[in-house]
Formats: C-alpha cells, structure tokens, sequence
C-alpha cells in the first residue's frame, strides 16, 4: 500500500510552474497576472484567497486580489467582470465562490470570458472539456488526474467508481477518467445509487466525493484498489487548538491496508487544487497572453 503524497505532488509541479514563469520573465515577457474577487468577508473563502494571492507570488506570478463588500450589487459586480474581461494585463481571473445570496452565481461565470475562465466554470470550457477538446479543466478534478499521472497509476480499462455527481468534482471527473487516454470504465453514483456498497466494491479505482465523513469502510473497497479521497468535513474535536479535525469520505485506517493507493486527508487531493489553478493561469498566458506584446 502506498500513500499518495498529495503535498509531495504539488511542490513538484510548482516548482515546474515557477521555472517556466521564470523562462518567460528572463525571455522578456510579462509574467501571467492572477486576479481573484472576493465579494464579502466569509473567513473560509478570504483564507482561500490569501492562499492564491500566496502560492502566486511564489510561482512568479502577478496577482491582485480585489475585495469588494459583501452589500455589492450584481451590476457592479458584472461590470467589473466585464472590464477584467477587456484588461490585456490580466491572463486569468476567478470569482472565489460562494457569493452572498443576492448575486446569481450562475449568471456571474457565465460573464467571465472563457479564455480567462481559469476556474473552468464557465460552460463553454465545461462543455470544451466533455468534448475532449482543450479547455481550462477545474481544480479538483485537474488535482485528481495529476496524482494518478506522478504515481503512474494505471487507468487503461479499470472499473472507476465515482461517488458524487456535482458539477465541480463527481461529474468533470467521472467525465474525463473515460476519456481517451485515461480509458477508464467509468461508474458514477449518487444519492439516489441502488446497493451502493456492491457497485463501490467493484471498483478498481474508487473516487470519494459526497461530502460525508467515513462513509466509505472497508467492506466496500476491494483488495487492491486505488482510493482517491476528495471529502473535506469538519467534525468536532475539542481536543485541538482549532476545535475541529478534517474527515475525508473514507474511513483511512480500515481502508488503507486494502489499497494499492490511497490518499489521506488532508494531504492528498487538497494540496493539489491550487496547483491547477497556477497551470491554467500558467495556459492561458500561454494561449492567449501574446496578444497584448508589442
Ligand atoms: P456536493 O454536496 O455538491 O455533492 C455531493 C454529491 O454526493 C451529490 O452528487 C450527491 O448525490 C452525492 N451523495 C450525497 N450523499 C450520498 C450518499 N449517501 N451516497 C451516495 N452519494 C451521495 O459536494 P461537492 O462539492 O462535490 O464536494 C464533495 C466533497 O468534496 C465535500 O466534502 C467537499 O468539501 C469536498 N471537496 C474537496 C475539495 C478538495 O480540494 N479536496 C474540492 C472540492 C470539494
């Protein structure tokens, strides 16, 4: 059994980032510019956004945060997507979600140029992405593919089982993994699976996505599986300086010993989101980045 190092992962890939930026800058170019809205002040999501602002800085990135407050209405909101959208300074941008209850998110992607959409939401890269066809892929599934590529993790006709079907982990995943290339026979489950625990035993490669803390146990992996581990909860623990501990969706310590892979939460998917963020960033200045040269 081996634990998939998800921290190891993404201090190789950035330091693949940062020596490409470096590249770039010492060929005369602009470095990519990140920019990230936060709209209010949610603690969870001004942390998120430390963190992009952060890890962009030490890729060599340009990044700009900008805060609005929490009472800004959709019209300014979308007025500013828009002018980002007109900027030749800034290769990429993302909208860090959720938004207060009076901004239609939906509404709020779908403004954002695609060819910036660095958190591929937006349809068209969704859509782009179904297709097969190149697209900004979004962080989490893009962190999942990552891993399995630095581990060597064979896809090529395994039985993945997919539990959770949202737009931003369970869909885009089980999606991609039957795609050509990883060729996996995809199976995606949900909340309304038949004999859940059945399906998920026949899975050569089970991704755990429903938000539910240990829900997977040992009597539904088969010997030899790979488990991908993609659920962050909090549950209490009064005994830590923080008053919580983060749960994945597999309960670790019986699943472990069945796996040929497994990763551990936190440390495995989570470490690699923001990675992805950077590579997109690190694309569309790439794509479409050149533009605004002299
Ligand atoms: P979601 O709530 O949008 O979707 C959960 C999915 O699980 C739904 O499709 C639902 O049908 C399915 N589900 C719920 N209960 C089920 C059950 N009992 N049996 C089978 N299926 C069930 O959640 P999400 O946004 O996809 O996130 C899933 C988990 O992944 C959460 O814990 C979230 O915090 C975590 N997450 C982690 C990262 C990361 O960086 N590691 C990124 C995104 C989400």
């Amino acid at each position: 059994m081996e634990i998939i190092d998800g921290k190891e992962v993404a201090q190789a890939l950035k330091k693949q980032i940062a020596a490409q930026v470096a590249t770039m800058v010492g060929a005369g170019e602009r470095a990519p510019h990140l920019v990230a809205i936060l709209v209010g002040d949610d603690g969870a999501s001004q942390t998120y956004v430390d963190h992009k602002e952060k890890m962009s800085a030490e890729v060599g990135f340009r990044s700009t945060v900008l805060r609005l407050s929490g009472d800004t209405s959709q019209a300014e909101l979308l007025d500013l997507i828009a002018k980002l959208n007109r900027d030749t300074e800034v290769d990429g941008f993302i909208v860090q979600l959720p938004l207060p209850r009076h901004i239609d998110e939906q509404k709020v992607i779908e403004a954002i140029d695609p060819s910036k959409d660095v958190d591929g939401f937006h349809p068209e890269n969704v859509g782009r992405m179904v297709m097969g066809l190149p697209s900004f892929v979004s962080a989490t599934p893009d962190g999942i593919l990552q891993l399995l590529k630095y581990y060597n993790i064979p896809t090529a006709g395994k039985h993945c089982v997919v539990i959770g079907r949202s737009n931003i982990v369970g869909r885009p995943i089980a999606n991609l993994l039957s795609q050509k290339g990883w060729d996996c026979t995809v199976t995606m489950c949900h909340s309304r699976t038949r004999n859940l625990a059945d399906v998920v035993r026949s899975g050569d490669i089970v991704i755990a996505a429903l938000g539910r803390a240990e829900f997977v146990t040992a009597d539904m992996i088969k010997p030899g599986a790979v488990v991908i581990d993609v659920g962050i909860t909090r549950v209490p623990a009064p005994e830590t300086k923080s008053g919580f501990r983060l749960k994945g969706d597999v309960k670790f310590d019986e699943v472990a010993p069945l796996c040929s892979y497994i990763t551990p939460v936190p440390g495995g998917v989570g470490p690699m989101t923001i990675i992805s963020l950077m590579r997109n960033t690190l694309l569309a200045k790439r794509l479409f980045g050149f533009f605004d040269r002299e």
